[in-house]
């Protein structure tokens, strides 16, 4: 072999902690509500979530239930019994003095989960899931931390319910943490216990090392070098899909530069400035005994062993993607379209029970999706006016009005205005026209203007569309343009 047909290159290796807050009504240890949006500081709280002397957790069923519904859904192992630690460190957001988590007896270990990312498909492992609670928020008043006048803190958010994802390192690209993070969330909507559109619902720590892979040319990959484990670093403090690329593609940028230099990569935590769109040294990074674990005794151990079986997950999204092609013989692209949220997805299923599966997949797909897309609204926005669209679709499927007029006006108009469907086509009136009506009009049309007639029947197919208008234009926009172009030719003069 020569030194020309081998060649060394480095490649990343990431891992990621993810964690994401739970949708339960009340936090993990209390009563205490975790809509904190519109409430004031420090008003959601208890003495429980306070931490205050003599008040003792109760676990809320509701996050085991998520948890369990996750854990199933990555086909993680969850065991007949799982417990609580305290993890001991002093911040203001945490009065306690210490988080409850989970540490040697996660509720949900080893699993996984596919990603495609750019045509490839793979498998991410999950080394383990657990639950824990979220502690306090910290506001800096004038500024950044460290050059902040004051900091109030407000205990709304402790005690709120997450789950903490690790993956295995098994990511090689900024684009595979991305496109694992849109799946992860899509699953966890799915499974109705997640709302990405929460602020601060995802936050990500990414783990991060170069290793020195030798290639044989031809031969792909034969050797992989982990150069030294002091030089993995990570990176906190990332708050989306996007923040998470932009973070992980600066962090190897920054640690070949090193590496290519022949500097040391110290093994370090940083934080991703994302207006700077920088990382930055933070501290020297805990080694886990300094957070003293040890066991939870004022909650028991669970048990979840029976309680498992008896928690249904929905149909997820892989699963239902290609449902919808094999059941509706829809294609690939509006499969997804179709599926990209839970709400999407069973809104189309009930419309495509009532009518023609094309009709239901255009109008969700293309129509609907489309125009809410370009007011940039989300479909949970609408949720609650599903039966309207529903009876617009009716409207079409039944012929009562025309899809130009379907799309154009009414939909626009329920969307801008908030009314209703029937309302629409009254006010603007757009029953279609009585047959009667559009014959007269077609006959208008072919008086009035003889030279296009002329045209037309010299096999100028485009002056027909001159008359099509002509009469489009006379029945205000009621009659559907197939009609209309159908009736001229039957009544148009013999040569
Ligand atoms: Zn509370």
């Amino acid at each position: 072999m020569t030194q020309a047909s081998t060649r060394a290159s480095l490649s990343p290796v990431i891992g990621l902690e993810v964690h994401v807050q739970l949708e339960t009504a009340t936090k993990i240890f209390c009563g205490c509500s975790t809509d904190s949006e519109d409430a004031e500081p420090n008003t959601n709280t208890c003495p429980v979530c306070l931490g205050l002397p003599g008040s003792l957790p109760v676990l809320n069923e509701a996050a085991v239930e998520a948890a369990v519904k996750l854990g199933k859904a990555i086909e993680a192992d969850i065991p007949e019994r799982t417990r609580f630690h305290r993890k001991n460190y002093f911040y203001p957001d945490l009065p306690k003095g210490f988080q409850i988590t989970q540490y040697d007896a996660p509720i949900c270990a080893g699993g996984h989960l596919e990603v495609t990312h750019e045509g490839d498909r793979r498998d991410i492992g999950i080394e383990r899931a657990h639950l824990e609670e979220d502690p306090g928020s910290l506001q800096h008043e004038g500024g950044h931390i460290d050059t902040a006048e004051y900091t109030l803190v407000d205990y709304n958010r402790a005690g709120v319910p997450l789950m903490e994802i690790v993956t295995e390192p098994d990511f090689r690209s900024p684009g595979e943490v991305r496109a694992f993070l849109s799946k992860l969330e899509e699953v966890l909507e799915y499974l109705g216990i997640y709302n990405s559109q929460r602020d601060g619902s995802l936050r990500i720590d990414a783990n991060i090392s170069l290793i020195e892979e030798t290639e044989i040319e031809g031969e792909g990959p034969v050797d992989k070098t982990v150069l030294s484990d002091a030089n993995r670093t990570e990176v906190k403090n990332i708050s989306s899909h996007k923040g998470a690329e932009t973070a992980l593609a600066y962090e190897i940028t920054r640690q070949r530069n090193a590496i290519e230099r022949g500097r040391e990569v110290t093994q370090e935590t940083r934080h991703w400035d994302e207006t700077r769109g920088i990382t930055v040294s933070m501290r020297e990074k805990e080694a886990e005994k300094e957070y003293r674990y040890f066991r939870e005794a004022d909650i028991p151990p669970l048990e979840v062993a029976d309680w498992k079986a008896e928690i249904p997950i929905p149909e997820l999204p892989d699963a239902r993607r290609e449902r919808f092609q094999s059941e509706y013989g829809l294609g690939e692209e509006a499969a997804a379209k179709l599926t990209s949220t839970k709400q999407v997805a069973d809104f189309f299923e009930a419309v495509a029970d009532r009518f023609d599966p094309d009709l239901a997949a255009t109008w969700v797909a293309d129509t609907l999706l489309g125009e809410l897309n370009y007011r940039d609204m989300e479909i949970t926005e609408v949720e609650d006016r599903f039966d309207e669209f529903d009876r617009l679709i009716e409207l079409v499927a039944e012929d009562e009005i025309t899809e130009r007029n379907a799309r154009e006006v009414v939909l626009r108009s329920m969307l801008d205005d908030g009314m209703g469907p029937d309302e629409v086509v009254e006010a603007e009136d757009l029953g279609k026209t009585d047959s009667d009506e559009i014959v007269d009009a077609v006959d208008t049309a072919i008086d009035e203007n003889p030279e296009a007639v002329d045209d037309v029947l010299a096999g100028e197919d485009g002056a027909i569309n001159f008359l099509v208008g002509q009469v489009m234009q006379a029945t205000g926009g009621r009659a559907d343009p197939g009609d209309v172009n159908q009736l001229l030719r039957e009544r148009l003069p013999e040569e």
